[in-house]
């Protein structure tokens, strides 16, 4: 059986990963896993705990290091977040093809370290940056001090663009998951 593709998905903060993921989940011809991820962050409200994210103490997450279970994991403004390795090499194994929303430090371990034609990288845009900040603003979750170092960030990591394979502006979020799901029917075709 082949094995599946990797898809990464990336972007700054703010920038409507959630959406556009969210969006391309719905395509079933894709044969889409979604990878759950692990972080310290508190849960939003409507976040559900092993829907949205496995929500854990630090402690349990610098375990989980520890133990070499996350494919990568990095620090975003005072919290952890990474991806448990077991469920991706299992879904990649059984030939199905698994998305990885994540920010850009672990998107570079990810590329580091699975290289070869199986791996898709995917970097979101906004439209401007103007816009970015609104939308992290209209979000309405962040304190003001946490939507200033997302923003820095998110200026931080537009310069990192070009490390990726495709670059997908997001526009209007159906377009741009219209978009990716062009790039993945391109690829699970080679
Ligand atoms: P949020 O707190 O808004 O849910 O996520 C903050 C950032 O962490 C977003 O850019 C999101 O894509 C990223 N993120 C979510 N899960 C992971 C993960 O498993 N690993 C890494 N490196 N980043 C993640």
């Amino acid at each position: 059986m082949n094995r599946g593709l990797l898809i990464i998905v990336s972007g700054p903060s703010g920038v409507g990963k959630g959406t556009v993921v969210k969006e391309l989940m719905k395509d079933k011809s894709l044969n889409l896993s979604y990878s759950i991820s692990m972080t310290t962050r508190k849960p939003r409200n409507g976040e559900v705990d092993g829907r949205d994210y496995f929500f854990v103490s630090k402690e349990g997450f610098e375990r989980k290091i520890e133990h070499d279970e996350l494919l990568e994991f990095a620090k975003f403004v005072n919290n952890y977040y990474g991806t448990p390795k077991a469920y991706v090499e299992q879904m990649l194994d059984s030939g199905h093809n698994i998305l990885l929303e994540i920010e850009t430090n672990g998107a570079r371990q990810v590329m580091e370290k699975m290289k070869g034609n199986n791996v898709v990288s995917i970097f979101l845009l906004p439209p401007s940056l103007y816009e970015l900040e609104s939308r992290i603003r209209n979000r309405r979750t962040e304190t003001e001090e946490v939507i200033k170092e997302r923003l820095e960030k998110g200026s931080k990591e537009l310069q990192l663009k070009s490390l990726y394979e495709y670059n997908v502006v997001n526009d209007v979020p159906e377009l741009a998951a219209q978009r990716i799901a062009e790039i993945i029917k391109d690829r699970m075709t080679k």
